[in-house]
Order: C-alpha cells, then sequence, then structure tokens
C-alpha cells in the first residue's frame, strides 16, 4: 500500500488536486496498485478549520506518507492577518519541516504550439528545459524587520528582509541540478547576480568547483539574471537545465510558463535528500497559485496538478511507465482540443476542469479520449 497525504489547500487548489487524485486511480486501477490518500489541511483552509497555517498533524502525516500532493494556499481572505499567521508561512514551514531543499520544474513548448502564445513557434521549438530552484534558503527564509525610522517623516517606517546562502546549500542544490543534466544534454546554467550581490558571487564559485571537481562530463555556464531573463523568452531552446537560488527560482519559472502555454500546465517537485532507505520523498504541486479569481468556477487548467501527479509516480515511487503514461495522457487530451479557457483561442471552446480531467482518466485507462473528442 502507498500513502499519498492530499493537501488541497485554497482557491483552486481542492479543484486541480480532485483531478490528478483521479489520474492517480485510474493509474491504480491499470497498474494493479493500492494508492491511499489521507486529506489533511493547509493554508487558509487550516487557518479557518485548526487556526494555524501548518497544523502538526498535517505536518506528522506528510511525514508519514510516501508523497505529498498539493493544491495551493493562499488568498484575499486572509491578507489581513499578521503575516506570522497567512496561509503562505504554511507551505514555507512544509517545505522547510520536511527539508525539501530542491524545487524541480520542468518546462517543455507543448509538441503543437498554442495558436495563442505570445511566442512564434519557430523560437519555441525544441525548448526543453528543467529549472533547479534553492527552496528553503535565500531571502524568502531570512531575517525580516520593520521598525520605525527616527527623525523620518512622522510614521516613516524602514522594512529588510535578509538573504543568506552557506557552501553547503549551494553544493546540494548544484549536485542536483548537475545529476539531472547528466542524463540530458550535460548543460547547467546557474543564474545570479554575482556583479552586486555577495550570496552570488559565493553561489557562483562553489558552483564553479562543484561542478569542475565532481562533474567534469557536464558543461557549466553563469548567467547574470537580469538578461537571462531576456534570453530564456528570446532562445529558450538553447538552455538545458537551469539551476538558481530561491527567489530568482520563484520568478524566473512564472516566466517560463508563458513557454508551456499557461502557468496552469506546469508541474513541480519538491525533494530533500534521499533517506537511508534510499526512498525519496517528495512534495508535488502546480507551480501556481490559488488563482482566486477563478476559484470555484471549474475553468482552472487541472494539467500543472495531474503532471505533477506524474513528477510522484516517476522519482517518489519509481514507477516510470506510470508516469509516461500519465504525461502521454495529458498530451493527448490537450491534442485533441480539450483544453480549459487559459489555453483556448478566443472563439474557440473552452472546457471545464472536471471535463480536462475526466478525458485525462479515460486516456489512462483507454489509450484514447473516445467519447470526448470534440
Ligand atoms: P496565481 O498563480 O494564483 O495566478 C496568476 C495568474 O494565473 C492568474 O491570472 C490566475 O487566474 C492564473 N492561473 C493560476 N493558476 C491557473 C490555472 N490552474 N489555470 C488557469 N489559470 C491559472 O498567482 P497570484 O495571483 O500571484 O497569487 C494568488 C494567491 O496564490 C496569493 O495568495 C499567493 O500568495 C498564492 N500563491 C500560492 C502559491 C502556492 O501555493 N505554491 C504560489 C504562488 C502564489
Amino acid at each position: 500500500m502507498t500513502m499519498i497525504a492530499l493537501l488541497p489547500g485554497d482557491g483552486v487548489g481542492p479543484e486541480v488536486t480532485k483531478q490528478a487524485r483521479i489520474a492517480l486511480e485510474a493509474i491504480a486501477r491499470k497498474y494493479g496498485h493500492d494508492f491511499q490518500f489521507i486529506k489533511a489541511a493547509i493554508g487558509g483552509d487550516a487557518i479557518d478549520s485548526i487556526g494555524v497555517p501548518l497544523p502538526d498533524a498535517t505536518l506528522d502525516l506528510c511525514r508519514s506518507a510516501d508523497a505529498i500532493m498539493l493544491g495551493a494556499v493562499g488568498g484575499p481572505k486572509w491578507e489581513h492577518i499578521p503575516v506570522a499567521l497567512r496561509p503562505e508561512q504554511g507551505l514555507l514551514a512544509l517545505r522547510r519541516g520536511l527539508k525539501l531543499f530542491a524545487n524541480i520544474r520542468p518546462v517543455k513548448a507543448p509538441a503543437i504550439p498554442w495558436p495563442s502564445s505570445p511566442i512564434k513557434p519557430e523560437v519555441l521549438a525544441g525548448t526543453d528545459i528543467v529549472f533547479v530552484r534553492e527552496l528553503t534558503g535565500g531571502i524568502y527564509f531570512g531575517e525580516k524587520k520593520l521598525e520605525p525610522v527616527a527623525g523620518c517623516t512622522k510614521g516613516g517606517e524602514r522594512a529588510s528582509d535578509s538573504a543568506s546562502y552557506t557552501t553547503d546549500e549551494i553544493t546540494s542544490i548544484v549536485r542536483v541540478a548537475a545529476r539531472i543534466a547528466q542524463k540530458r544534454r550535460g548543460m547547467v546554467t546557474s543564474v545570479d547576480k554575482a556583479n552586486v550581490l555577495e550570496t552570488s558571487r559565493l553561489w557562483r564559485r562553489v558552483a564553479t568547483a562543484v561542478i569542475r571537481d565532481e562533474f567534469p562530463d557536464v558543461q557549466l555556464e553563469h548567467r547574470l539574471v537580469d538578461s537571462f531573463s531576456m534570453d530564456i523568452i528570446l532562445r529558450p531552446s538553447t538552455f538545458d537545465v537551469v539551476v538558481t537560488e530561491n527567489m530568482f527560482g520563484d520568478i524566473l519559472t512564472d516566466e517560463a510558463s508563458v513557454l508551456a502555454g499557461s502557468i496552469g500546465t506546469l508541474p513541480s517537485a519538491s525533494l530533500g535528500h534521499p533517506d537511508a532507505d534510499g526512498r525519496q520523498r517528495g512534495l508535488y504541486e502546480p507551480i501556481h497559485g490559488s488563482a482566486p479569481s477563478i476559484a470555484e468556477c471549474d475553468v482552472a487548467n487541472p494539467v500543472g496538478a495531474i503532471l505533477s501527479a506524474a513528477l510522484l509516480l516517476r522519482l517518489s515511487l519509481g514507477m516510470n511507465e506510470e508516469a509516461a503514461c500519465v504525461e502521454d495522457a495529458v498530451a493527448t487530451v490537450l491534442g485533441t482540443g480539450y483544453v480549459t479557457p487559459d489555453l483556448a483561442l478566443a472563439g474557440e471552446p473552452a472546457f471545464h476542469t472536471s471535463d480536462v480531467g475526466r478525458a485525462v482518466a479515460r486516456a489512462i485507462s483507454d489509450g484514447d479520449v473516445n467519447g470526448f473528442a470534440r
């Protein structure tokens, strides 16, 4: 029996994780697996029901689960409460509590470029990037201060957020990126701001040493985040594995989601070091947030969540064939024109979250979308 902790969270989180679960159940039926899903609260959902964004029971469940599937957290309903108690703190605490330092975000241009894409098909062609974002360090986890400033305008304040990285933190994440690159085209692009930031200068020195000493078969290039953010749109197909720190990775992957057609299509895996028994526990979630403006409308794209379930199968459960089956099913469904409004052209039909999810489950079971084709 495989235990999967299911944390739907807020906004569109419950809608998209429901479709990921349906896909996993279809896989279980097809391949004879026994997946047990245990639901737990996180984020605003947990604040409303239990009073804190990460209840102990949720953290304990996640520690004992084989893998964790999460939707998204946050929303305007909780924006007035103290920062330390907001939904996003639940997710940060979960990542920290489980020591999930490596966030893997594959970005592939669709085989058939979306007519709605703002990027020319010839620029998109061949784009296949894996972003490796450091997840438990940097400015998101550094000291935060908000203090009055004496002698300043009445009521004036100063805010600061500090960023820090250690050699060990950088070494760990660069190793993850290099191992992934070894199984792909063997290229790592390390993105920093070494012309200005001390953390980036350390990042660059450590990345250079790790690749030189441990991965001589991997080619490393360093890029400054500002010009890289331009090149990721101008020549995306030239990048293989991109490794970067927490905040740069957060921003760059939202930008890169344009390459895949919509932020709703991108999956992610957050991983720690493997256990002593070699098991790789992980947290799997689409890269998007809770999208409050479209929540409960059954229009959110479930593909990012469903593809996160495929990563769960591959990376935490070692089920490569099953993972490929989910990915093929998604490609079949999208290729048939079963898309939510974020991917549909104006005037073209768009489908509901639940329609797309059901079509994927059908494609998993039958290999096609019989009865769903428009
Ligand atoms: P968002 O990702 O929720 O939305 C950005 C845009 O993308 C919106 O236009 C939204 O409608 C659209 N979008 C997002 N997911 C979609 C999907 N599945 N299908 C179709 N369209 C989709 O980011 P935001 O608006 O900046 O943040 C909203 C809330 O989510 C905030 O409270 C934020 O803190 C939170 N957030 C949570 C996470 C997380 O849980 N990992 C990540 C980012 C933001």
